[in-house]
């Protein structure tokens, strides 16, 4: 399979078909692997690839730049399986995909939705965290209803604080920089669990000042939670070549 081709700054509604058709294939997704991890406190964890963005500081940037090195395609009750397997086995009570954007389109929202459904039929008390970037939520609003799980807990990774700080971060154009925000204002209006995300070392006590202002403005209310940037070298280098600075060196 080919590379993507990649030219930034890159139209993410683009970027998000084209990732898609990479990593669906008749309701199944590729994944590279399901383990336990150690964050909130223990979490039965699904990898998958495939990503609308290419954010500097991924810490799965080399297999979101190419998604189509993988090969393995899971259908959503097999990821639900895998899930609850680990889950029993480790006594956990919460679950995840991560390592991509888990809603690039109406093909992976339709393969999430599948295994919310799976896991919480099996273990209906259960949590399960939607790590997401937002973009696709607020693009398609309509599809926001579909979300409507008690236990679904929505993160939104908010990857800048202003236009600026978003393209430079993800690499998308600019002017999709609201959509997240978009999308958390339509989740709260809903009544859907959902709260802002940011990489709290990429920016100065001003600029988290001006995005909780900004928040407000959307009348957002969930508080914003401060991500900590996990410095492995390749983030290091990769931020160093798309100059995407941490805070220390912004002050
Ligand atoms: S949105 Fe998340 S998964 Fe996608 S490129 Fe950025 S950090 Fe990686």
């Amino acid at each position: 399979m080919s590379t993507m081709k990649l030219k930034f700054p890159f139209d993410p509604l683009q970027r998000s078909e084209e990732v898609e058709r990479l990593v669906m294939k008749n309701g199944k997704r590729l994944y590279y692997r399901f383990r336990s991890a150690p964050y909130y406190g223990g979490i039965a964890t699904a990898d998958a690839v495939g990503c609308s963005f290419l954010c500097a500081y991924c810490w799965n940037y080399f297999r979101n730049l190419n998604p189509a090195r993988f090969d393995k395609f899971y259908s959503a009750q097999q990821v639900a399986l895998n899930l609850l397997k680990i889950a029993r086995r480790k006594s956990f009570n919460l679950f995840r995909i991560t390592g991509s954007e888990p809603i690039l389109g109406e093909a992976s929202l339709g393969h999430l939705i599948e295994v919310l459904k799976d896991i919480f039929h099996e273990k209906p008390y259960s949590v399960f965290i939607l790590e997401t970037n937002g973009f696709f939520l607020g693009k398609r609003l309509d599809l926001i209803k579909k979300l409507k799980f008690e236990n679904l807990w929505i993160r939104i990774s908010l990857k800048g604080v202003d236009e600026n700080s978003f393209e430079l971060v993800t690499g998308a154009k600019r002017e999709f920089f609201q959509y997240p925000l978009i999308a958390l204002k339509e989740l709260e209006n809903l009544g859907l669990k959902a709260w802002p995300a940011v990489m709290r070392n990429l920016f100065t006590n001003d600029e988290i000042a001006r995005l909780e202002k900004l928040l407000a403005e959307y009348k957002i209310n969930a508080r914003l939670e401060e991500e900590i940037l996990e410095e492995y070298p390749f983030v290091i280098e990769n931020m160093k070549k798309r100059n995407v600075k941490t805070r220390e060196s912004n002050l």
